[in-house]
């Protein structure tokens, strides 16, 4: 078949059939190509949303009951009660309808946020571009750490690496070459071919697009890739276990209040729908809603603050976040770097006398090596942008001063094969044909270049490199990086060889080095201040050489001192006991490699801190899935950001403390919340239990109990999903992961005062009734006393952290909007004549008020009391 024998067909007649130059498209030759074949993305087979949620809020169990509850009140003529049931089944269903939407749009909006970019040559240029605009026939070029965004048959390999496991399961990476084979060879020996889906894992290549989108070998098994997790988080569970075990408990009791009801002689419709108005009152069923609304929420928040969180779970346990392990390069400082000192065995030049004097030899093949030994490209026309790693252009515009151009350098010196740079090797070869006398060429960390040196080139001259000459270079060397300043090392050798391996680094002639500083940013001393006012480490993991490392440290104050430091060949001398019971000690990793990485992820671990890592290469996949939350940043390779849980896009340090700082704020709201909820449900069942039990006539009929449980105290609690971040959250330690969400002392706060509340109203309910007073009116009594003590103990609540007084009490605008809405809504209820038919209501007299005003002060009293003795029980305990 035509479509999979792209492997099989010689290069030249592929490249007819696709009409493919190796120059590339041309721009309008590729626009009629993207008009006809579609976008280079997979249309995913999802149908419309909005049935599938409708469905799932029908046939829930609180709404199957609600309906029963409905067919019993009009079977038995109960029109008052039927109505306000369907009112309760419309508010719940459109509440939960709406909020589930949200959510799921925001989830859905941050998935499709990661646009990938495609590097291709068009029209003998390369550039970049979003993935989806790749068509057939494209030039494709990748490297280390890219992902694959098209099906492409390879025509140049330098050492090139692929995990395809996306595609053939196979979790170990291919080596890929340029080749023809044999028709029938299966997929997964087509070395010649790269797919799109797999991941980059070494050298680099290039290939000629054969498929795009639909037509890639992925998109035919694109259920596979399309498929997502609905993984459930730690409080979801904590929620959905403690949801099961109260719906089992409420039945329980709401049955027994029906039996009793019986018993004593009420009605068998009446006690009914009381028992079912209770069970829809107490149960929190719509607490899970709640919490995917505040995680979605968060979401929202952390991105609008360049943080894009890869999925729940992570955004939840952000919150509890005690170490950040940072990189040093592009979180904490500026990655805008600039050489502004080089060195040769000749001597000294500073950045100002650049390109003014004469160049020695060192100094001639220092810049050669610069520009040629690197895989950055500048833009011409703007100055300093270009593409490649910061370093890399530094190199380069620091060249253009000295008038040595990549582009002509290139022309003349042809690169023939290379070693790419990795930071376990902290070095990069590359090989060149220069008329008769081939070169390779070498830059790397300082010691590395230094180390595989033999020689030196010295006042144009190559000479053995003495004892003594290393020495000094290296103490020239240690001034630099004290200030620092990164440290990068040249050398070179005549060589032939073209098939380059690591080992090939040897016998080298030193040329110099040079200092690049990188800026620290603005913010990065404060923001580091504000981690640890907020209880939270931040340590400097780095490539780089100690010294610089510890330079940097210092300047943002995470360290002072050099007992801080321990570079990763000193972790690899310990045991990992070693390292776990020493970390704390450490402020900064310096030289460290990927593998070192995770070895301190796990020390840091087993002292039962909750770690960030950032990391940026291909190689620190293995440590972000390790950390709790992986860190990628957004100029850092796909690999890197399909590990991670979080991805930097603006790679700014303050940006992990904001996310970690809204991860608070989700977790303190999804607890105020659950205890609004649970505290009003739990109320409602005590008094209406209270009065069976005495024998009294119900306090509350079902239609009041569902104008509450939907109106009155329903706008406050989604008032609370949305309380603003404050910066308060960071003012205290980080949470125990372990710390459930609702403490003994909060279960305190929810049962023990809600039954101790209950007893107060249930008592002048009872003194009203033995005063002759209507029941329908000590009714109306009681409902808007309920309904009023939430608008007033909300407030408590969402400062259960410390006294009412103290907290900013109309801080959440919304929830002030709420409790109006709510109050009106109360009114609505007690005096308008519509509303008072259906909720068997009475206009209340000032003297009414009053007592509502009494119970309310007196239960606001109860709660403030139990809250201060609760701070002081807990200061004294610790
Ligand atoms: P980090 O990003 O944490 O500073 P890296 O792993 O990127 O560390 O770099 C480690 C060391 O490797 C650097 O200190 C530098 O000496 C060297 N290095 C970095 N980039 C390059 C490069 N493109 N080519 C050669 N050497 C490099
Ligand atoms: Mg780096």
């Amino acid at each position: 078949m035509a479509l999979s024998s792209f492997h099989a067909q010689t290069l030249s007649s592929l490249e007819r059939r696709l009409g493919a130059l190796r120059s590339g498209l041309s721009v309008s030759e590729s626009a009629l190509r993207l008009e006809k074949t579609g976008p280079n993305n997979l249309s995913e087979p999802r149908g419309v949303r909005w049935p599938k949620i409708l469905l799932a809020q029908v046939t829930n169990p609180l709404m199957s009951i609600l309906l029963a509850a409905f067919a019993v009140s009009v079977v038995f003529g109960d029109l008052a009660d039927g109505t306000m049931i369907a009112i309760a089944i419309l508010i719940n269903v459109s509440v939960g309808f709406v909020q589930e939407f949200r959510a799921g749009r925001a989830l859905d909006a941050l998935r499709h946020f990661l646009v990938p970019v495609a590097r291709v040559r068009r029209e003998g240029r390369v550039i970049d571009l979003s993935a989806d605009q790749v068509v057939p026939g494209d030039i494709l070029l990748f490297s280390a750490g890219d992902r694959v965004s098209a099906d492409a048959r390879l025509i140049l390999s330098e050492r090139l690496e692929v995990n395809e496991s996306s595609l053939t399961g196979e979790s170990l990476p291919v080596e890929k070459f340029v080749k023809d084979l044999p028709p029938d060879t299966p997929m997964a020996e087509r070395l010649n071919m790269v797919y799109a889906g797999s991941l980059v894992t070494h050298g680099r290549g290039e290939a000629l697009v054969v498929a795009t989108g639909m037509q890639t070998e992925i998109g035919k098994i694109a259920e596979l890739l399309a498929k997502t997790r609905d993984e459930r988080t730690p409080l979801q569970e904590q929620l959905g276990s403690m949801s099961r075990f109260l719906a089992a408990f409420y039945t329980l009791v709401a049955l027994g209040i029906f039996v009793v009801g019986l018993s004593t002689g009420h009605a068998f419709v009446e006690m009914f729908l009381i028992a079912v108005a209770l069970a829809v009152a107490a149960v929190p069923e719509g607490l899970s809603v709640a919490v995917t609304v505040v995680l979605a929420i968060g979401m929202q928040r952390m991105l609008k603050r360049k943080a894009l969180v890869r999925n729940l779970v992570a955004t939840e346990t952000l919150g509890s976040v005690s170490v950040i392990c940072t990189d040093k390069t592009g979180t904490i400082t500026e990655a805008s770097m600039k050489v502004v000192t080089i060195v040769t065995p000749d001597g000294t030049i500073d950045a100002p006398e650049f390109g003014t004097r004469e160049c020695g030899m060192a100094l001639a093949r220092l810049l050669e090596t610069a520009v040629l030994c690197n895989d950055a490209i500048l833009d011409e026309d703007e100055d300093g942008q270009g593409q490649g790693s910061p370093t890399e252009r530094a190199l380069l515009s620091m060249a253009a001063t000295f008038g040595f151009h990549k582009e002509g350098l290139e022309r003349d010196y042809p690169r023939m094969a290379e070693v790419p740079f990795s930071s376990e090797y902290k070095f990069m070869l590359t090989a060149h044909e220069i008329k008769d006398d081939p070169l390779l060429l070498m830059k790397g960390a300082v010691e590395r270049v230094l180390r595989a040196s033999t020689h030196v080139l010295m006042g144009n001259r190559v000479r053995d490199l003495t004892e003594h000459q290393r020495q000094d270079l290296e103490e020239r060397a240690a001034v630099l990086t004290q200030r620092g300043l990164r440290v990068l090392g040249f050398a070179y050798r005549p060589s032939n060889i073209t098939e380059l391996h690591i080992e090939h680094a040897k016998e080298m002639v030193f040329v110099g080095f040079l200092g690049l500083r990188d800026p620290v940013r603005k913010t990065a001393k404060s923001t580091i201040e504000k981690a640890a006012r907020a209880g939270i480490r931040t340590v400097v993991v780095t490539g780089d050489h100690p010294r610089t490392a510890q330079a940097i440290a210092e300047e943002v104050g995470i360290s002072s001192g050099s007992n801080h430091v321990v570079t990763g060949s000193e972790i690899d001398a310990m045991t990992q006991e070693a390292l776990t019971a020493n970390i704390k000690r450490y402020h900064v990793f310096a030289r460290v490699e990927p593998a070192h990485k995770v070895r301190i992820v796990e020390a840091w671990k087993a002292q039962g801190e909750t770690v960030a890592m950032t990391g940026d290469g291909v190689n620190d996949a293995p440590a972000l899935k390790a950390a709790d939350i992986g860190v990628a940043l957004g100029a850092g390779t796909d690999v890197a950001q399909q590990a991670a849980d979080m991805v930097l896009l603006d790679d700014n340090l303050d940006t992990i403390v904001s996310a970690v700082k809204e991860g608070r704020v989700i977790f303190e709201n999804i607890r105020k919340v659950t205890l609004l909820v649970l505290l009003n449900g739990f109320a409602e069942m005590v008094l209406i239990f209270l009065a069976l039990v005495f024998g009294l006539p119900v306090p509350l009929i079902v239609a009041q109990i569902l104008f509450i449980n939907f109106v009155t105290d329903g706008a406050p609690a989604i008032a609370l999903t949305l309380e603003p971040s404050l910066e308060r959250v960071m003012s205290r330690p980080p949470r125990d992961r372990r710390e459930p969400l609702l403490t003994a002392r909060l279960k305190g706060l929810v049962f023990g005062l809600a039954t101790l509340l209950d007893i107060i109203p249930f008592l002048l309910f009872a003194w009203l009734l033995s005063g002759g007073v209507e029941v329908a009116h000590a009714r109306t009594l009681m409902f808007a006393i309920l309904s009023a003590a939430t608008f007033v103990l909300v407030f408590s609540i969402r400062s259960y952290r410390e006294p009412l007084w103290k907290s900013r009490v109309f801080e959440n605008k919304t929830l002030v909007g709420s409790v109006v809405f709510g109050f009106m809504a109360l009114l609505l209820a007690i005096y308008w004549p519509p509303l008072q038919t259906i909720l068997d209501t009475r206009s209340l007299y000032l003297m009414d008020w009053a007592w509502l005003g009494m119970m309310v002060a007196v239960e606001l009293c109860l709660i403030e009391g139990y809250k201060g003795l609760s701070f002081k029980m807990l200061r004294s305990a610790v």
